[in-house]
Formats: C-alpha cells, sequence, structure tokens
C-alpha cells in the first residue's frame, strides 16, 4: 500500500515562534513591548498590517509583511537529526510539505532548516504557489490527486487545529495535532503510533 505523510512548516518543523522571538529581542528591549508584539503575531497567525504598525509605534523598523518574514527566517535555526529523520522515512513513504504563506520566506525558512533537499521538489506545497490555502479542501484534494494516492492513506502532522488536524481529516485522511515542534524522537513516535513505524 502507498502511503504518504504530510507535514506542516512552521511550529511543526522549525520552531517558527523561538525565530520570531529572536526578531523582538534584537529590536525591542522592553519586555511589555514584545509581549504586545508577540500577541499581535499570534504564531504567526495575526494579521500582518497591524502588527507592523505596532511594530514602527513601538520604534522598530518600517517593514514589509515579506521583509519581516524573511527576517524570522534568517533566525530558524535547525532541529538537530531532524533532517535525517525525515530522510530515513522518505526511504519508506512519500513524505510532503504543507505550508501556508509567501514563497520566498517559505523556501528561506526550509533552506535555513536544512530541510529544502529532505523533500522532493514536487512534493512542496506551499499556498502562495499553489493558489490554495489550508483549510481550502481543495488543497488537500490536489495533494492527493499529485501523489496518486488515497487521502485514507495520508497522514497529516502540524500544530494547528484546523489547517493540520480538522482541515485534513474533513478530507479524509489520518491527521496528528504536533503539541510541540517535532523532533527526531516525536516523528519517530508518531509514525509508529499511526502504524507508519
Ligand atoms: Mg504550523
Amino acid at each position: 500500500m502507498f502511503k504518504a505523510v504530510l507535514f506542516d512548516l512552521d511550529n511543526t518543523l522549525i520552531d517558527r515562534n523561538q525565530a520570531f522571538d529572536r526578531c523582538l529581542h534584537d529590536e525591542f528591549c522592553d519586555p511589555a513591548t514584545r509581549a504586545a508584539l508577540r500577541a499581535l503575531d499570534a504564531g504567526g497567525h495575526g494579521e500582518r498590517l497591524p502588527l507592523l504598525e505596532a511594530w514602527r509605534r513601538c520604534g522598530g523598523r518600517d517593514l514589509t509583511v515579506a521583509q519581516l518574514g524573511l527576517e524570522i527566517a534568517l533566525k530558524i535555526q535547525p532541529v538537530p537529526e531532524l533532517a535525517a529523520t525525515l530522510q530515513n522515512v522518505a526511504q519508506r513513504f512519500a513524505i510532503g510539505l504543507v505550508s501556508n504563506g509567501g514563497s520566498r520566506t517559505q523556501r528561506a525558512k526550509l533552506q535555513r532548516a536544512g530541510l529544502d533537499l529532505v523533500f522532493s521538489p514536487d512534493r512542496i506545497w506551499i499556498s502562495e504557489e499553489v493558489g490554495f490555502s489550508k483549510p481550502d479542501a481543495r488543497l488537500y484534494a490536489l495533494i492527493c490527486h499529485r501523489l496518486g494516492t488515497s487521502a485514507g492513506d495520508c497522514l497529516f502532522v502540524g500544530d494547528h487545529e484546523l489547517h493540520d488536524f480538522a482541515g485534513p481529516r474533513l478530507a479524509g485522511m489520518r491527521a496528528r495535532q504536533a503539541e510541540s515542534v517535532l523532533d527526531s524522537e516525536s516523528v519517530t513516535r508518531i509514525l509508529r503510533e499511526e502504524g507508519f513505524g
């Protein structure tokens, strides 16, 4: 049976919130300012324009959405052993990456995390490139079509309740919500628990 494992990127395979925090620390000394901006960021899911306005108002630079995205990407640090573990998984199953966001930013994050060569180019789905975002049902359907597998043979792993858990399940996939950024051990454990071991 042909099986596939699909991973979210931000806060699943990379610690995106830690990278955002590093940006805050580089630009703002005041803990209350950092906390307010962190709240507006909402783990990357908050509206970008109010965040950027507040960023500037608090004395930070005048950044565009793309510039902030790249700043965050540059602060990403690889999770030790993760790339090797995913390469190992890829020997047995199709693995894919499904991420909402801009092409340049998400690809820069993948590169910084050392994961850009782990996923084959035709198995990376970034919303700006695809034209659909999670949790749009058309995205999950398109992925199954491209993989040539049924939804029931796909396992989706990610941190977002709607994008990576409820959405994929509605599309007929199996899904696991990651409780924290994945490491080598948690990837292995999740796959084993889901019968992909
Ligand atoms: Mg995420």
